[in-house]
């Protein structure tokens, strides 16, 4: 395969821009090699500048339920552009996008739009502090909420810990307000209210972990997490930027009957454009300015090229059966990798949830019994070199899974029975070649 454009590219932005990339896990840092610079793309496929074709399941990372360049996507963003893009007032755009948020999860009367997850993320948790008028909140560890300082810690040890930054620049002051548990440990929380009481302002989860790979909540976990959260005055913050939309038509919280306080969304409501809002319960909602006097706002705001991506990519996923089709392909693709694996004579731990899937190379050395539920199970049995060879291959091959092990894969409306069967014969014949 050629890829001598994307290694001239990579050498000049590298030259500018730090790492050569805006954001790290672009860089294939995990996986090595030179990253595939993107001339366009179309439907469940891009093309790199050598022109080279890839299937693309990373999705943008997640956001492009319906593929690239859906022509929905497409004529909503350049009739809102040929108006202007933006005015710093309000547009009845915002309110159809807000308006379809509050019909598809229950659990929010009231959303406010920002620019990413990370501002979403961020802001949710000054608002359970202004709202509890409490300080502490607790994360778990491998559960990603975008890049804001408070939640750049991970894992302490199994037992749970005040935090330690993971990141230069992020002052142990501000991470010493974040505590850490285990996913899935419920027991582990329930310790952490008693040693903490009073003092939790909010649990904040992703309800399926997918930024370690794709770990999957045990049965009970996320219950009794809102159930922990509302016996001791904390609220429940479910991170749905990429469960929203994906783990169901209504996200987790549909999937598992949950009542969060705070919702936090982001990847497909903006279809492939910069968008991220929190909502949740109205008193909740009603501390933000200018109804309330918690502060936050955002310039490009619910600007009307994002919102109008945004409500293209929704109606278009809402269409009958489209997510359902989507959902299908998802268990399709695990449960062929799933075979191809095990004729390989490899262990694969696979999970699908909606359109989202996720598989780990499992160890040779790890026991015969061990299964990944968690972070800490996650860096032990993981096989991040056999992952390296794996991506390397399928990239040969024209299936474009994420740059690293720990990552989930996306499908989409656009995908196709005969894209999926494609990818798992390429799948199985790499794997015959892993075996050492
Ligand atoms: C991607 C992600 C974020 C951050 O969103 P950005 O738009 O990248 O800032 C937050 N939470 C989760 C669960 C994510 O996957």
């Amino acid at each position: 395969m050629n890829t001598t454009r994307s290694e001239g590219l990579f050498a000049a932005a590298r030259r500018v821009i730090p790492g050569g990339v805006n954001s790290p896990a672009r860089a294939y840092g995990s996986v090595g090699g030179t990253p595939r610079f993107i001339e366009r793309g179309a439907g469940a496929s891009f093309w790199d500048v050598d022109g080279n074709r890839y299937l693309d399941y990373v999705l943008s990372w997640g956001p492009l339920a319906v593929g690239h360049a859906h022509p929905a996507v497409v004529k909503a963003i350049s009739q809102t552009a040929s108006r202007g893009t933006s005015y710093g007032a309000p547009t009845a755009t915002e309110t159809e996008l807000a308006e379809l948020v509050v019909a598809t999860f229950p659990a929010v009367d009231l959303v406010r739009l920002v620019n990413s997850g990370t501002e979403a993320t961020m802001t949710a948790v000054r608002l359970a502090r202004a709202f509890t008028g409490r300080t502490l909140i607790l994360k778990f560890a491998g559960c990603y909420h975008g890049h804001a300082d408070m939640f750049l810690v991970q894992a302490g040890s199994a037992v749970a810990t005040l935090g330690l930054p993971d990141s230069p620049g992020v002052p142990a002051a501000t991470t010493a307000d974040t505590l850490v548990a285990p996913f899935n440990d419920l027991d582990n929380v329930a310790s952490l209210f008693n040693d903490h009481a009073d003092e939790i302002a909010a649990v904040i989860v992703e309800p399926v972990a997918g930024n370690m790979g794709v770990v999957p909540p045990r049965a009970g976990f996320l219950d009794g997490l809102q159930e922990l959260c509302r016996s001791h005055g904390a609220l429940f913050i479910l991170d749905e930027v990429i469960t929203g939309f994906r783990a169901s038509p209504g996200g987790a919280q549909a999937r598992w009957a949950l009542e969060p306080d705070i919702t936090c969304l982001g990847k497909v409501i903006g279809g492939g454009l910069p968008v991220g809002a929190y909502g949740g319960r109205r008193d909740v909602m009603e501390t933000v300015a200018p109804v309330g006097a918690m502060y936050q706002a955002g310039t490009l705001s619910g600007n009307p090229l994002a919102t109008s991506a945004g409500l293209a990519t929704l109606h278009t996923l809402q269409e009958p059966g489209a997510f359902d089709r989507a959902e299908s392909l998802a268990g399709r693709l695990a449960s062929g990798l799933q075979t191809a694996a095990e004729s390989a004579v490899l262990r694969l731990q696979t999970a699908h949830i909606g359109t989202i899937l996720g598989f780990y190379f499992i160890n040779d050395d790890a026991p015969p019994d061990a299964t990944i539920h968690d972070y800490d199970t996650a860096r032990e049995y993981a096989d991040t070199d056999r992952y390296a060879r794996f991506f390397h291959a399928l990239l040969e091959r024209g299936v474009y899974f994420a740059p690293s092990q720990f990552e989930a894969a996306f499908l989409s409306t656009v995908h196709t029975e005969a894209d999926i069967d494609t990818t798992i014969e390429a799948a199985a014949a790499v794997m015959q070649t892993l075996r050492d």
